[in-house]
């Protein structure tokens, strides 16, 4: 060991950008290395993702975290206290043990993961490396492709939106740094576009502009017009999350906003035309999470031209992921490691996912704060793409804004 046992733990009750309560950890190893994290936390959650602890009672409406932090300082670190960070399966184990629930419902997931990632980040400093290089070694060299939310709606805006994220894909950039200048172009065009037409340009959750528009699918008009005339239409993609296990209600589909209801045939059959219609190129959660039947219909229809992404589906679960690829639905897999809670399990889900032959997104949550750990990991396992929002907000350029920085310096040690 290189004094890479962990001494100490602070916890601390910090705000996200929905000005929610979440915790932050720093994790002291004996050698003197420190790493920090702090966990998002999702709006539209899948029913199966590992517990978020909160507090209950007056403060923030039940929504607070500071008896969470006072246990994972006094108790949960006496699990942790002398195991060697730079073991992280060790380490997640020990953290899994003392918890003793599949869901994490006795320190919660959100406490979990704050220890899990805030001794990556430890250790990576003990060794002297950026954290791409120490979770990723020599092969991270790799840069996602950015997935950037340029328009919200769903449980993530209050508009009369029901397609929760409508977003820009610069499939065809030279490099990472040109795709996120084009679709921080398109952007500024959209904004322009919505003020000529008397729109509102205030945004949502993610930064995505969140407009009253006639319908989905003039959202999805917007984006097309917007990458035309910024001369990208052959460079640039759609990709849409429509996040419908929000619209299951009494086994069928009712949109939220709207109010219409649709069966999943409907559904299905409106996306197969418009990916026939617009450059669609992903579909994420485009039916519901318990619905198999439609993920196996909508994978026969449409999963050898487009992803299908599995979110509420799949929650970051190596074993549902491997169920998924064996019943043969869905391609794609979103990973946010706070739907499982620790990085070893991320890893594992990961895992399943390349054995499938998905493709990998790394994504953010609705609700996050400037913490960057998802860019260096999706740099460190060569994720296909990275879904961090717009390319506006504090929170989500600080995860576009890394990677640019990491691409500068895998490009300069190279050649
Ligand atoms: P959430 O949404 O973070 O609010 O769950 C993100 C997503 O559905 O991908
Ligand atoms: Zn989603």
């Amino acid at each position: 060991m290189l004094g890479t046992e962990i001494v100490k733990i602070n916890a601390t009750e910090i705000l996200d950008s929905r000005a929610n309560p979440t915790v932050f950890c720093k994790v002291t190893l004996a050698c003197g290395a420190q790493g920090c994290a702090a966990v998002p936390s999702g709006a539209s959650r899948g029913k199966n993702e590992a517990f978020e602890k909160r507090d209950g009672g007056e403060r923030f409406g039940g929504r607070g975290v500071e008896d969470v932090c006072r246990r994972m300082e006094r108790e949960l670190f006496k699990n942790i206290n002398g195991a060697d960070a730079a073991n992280q399966k060790m380490l997640d184990g020990l953290l899994l043990r003392a918890d003793g629930f599949e869901d994490k419902r006795n320190y919660g997931a959100n406490a979990l993961l704050a220890v899990s990632l805030a001794c990556a980040r430890a250790t990576a400093q003990a060794y002297d490396l950026p954290l791409y290089r120490y979770l990723g070694g020599i092969y991270g060299n790799y840069m996602p492709t950015p997935m950037m939310n340029v328009l919200n709606g769903g449980a993530h805006a209050a508009n009369n939106i029901d397609i929760q994220e409508f977003m820009l894909v610069p499939t065809g950039a030279s490099c990472y740094k040109e795709g996120v200048r084009m679709c921080a172009e398109i952007y500024a065009l959209l904004r322009t576009m919505f003020k000529k037409a008397g729109l509102s340009v205030g945004v949502g959750d993610e930064g995505g502009f969140a407009p009253d528009l006639g319908g989905d699918e003039e959202a999805v008009k917007y984006l097309c017009e917007a990458i035309d005339k910024a001369g990208y239409s052959d460079k640039v993609k759609i990709a849409l999350d429509i996040a419908a296990s929000e619209w299951v209600k009494d086994g069928n589909y009712v949109l939220p906003k709207k109010g219409t209801t649709l069966t999943a045939d409907a559904i299905i059959e409106e996306f197969s035309h418009w990916a026939e219609k617009y450059p669609i190129i992903s579909f994420e959660d485009p039916v519901g999470e318990e619905d198999v039947q439609a993920w196996m219909d909508i994978t026969g229809a449409l999963g050898n031209k487009a992803m299908l992404v599995g979110d509420d589906l799949f929650v970051t679960d190596a074993h549902r992921i491997d169920v998924g690829a064996k019943e043969g639905y869905a391609n794609s897999v979103l990973i946010k490691p706070n739907q499982t809670g620790t990085l070893s399990e991320t890893f594992a889900a990961i895992h399943s996912a390349r054995k499938a032959g998905y493709k990998l997104i790394i994504s953010h949550r609705s609700g996050d704060t400037s913490d960057d750990f998802i860019s260096d990991l999706a740099v460190a396992v060569c994720a296909d793409f990275i879904k961090a929002g717009a390319p506006a907000r504090g929170e989500r350029v600080a995860k576009y804004n890394r990677i640019l920085e990491i691409e500068k310096e895998v490009n300069s040690s190279c050649f």
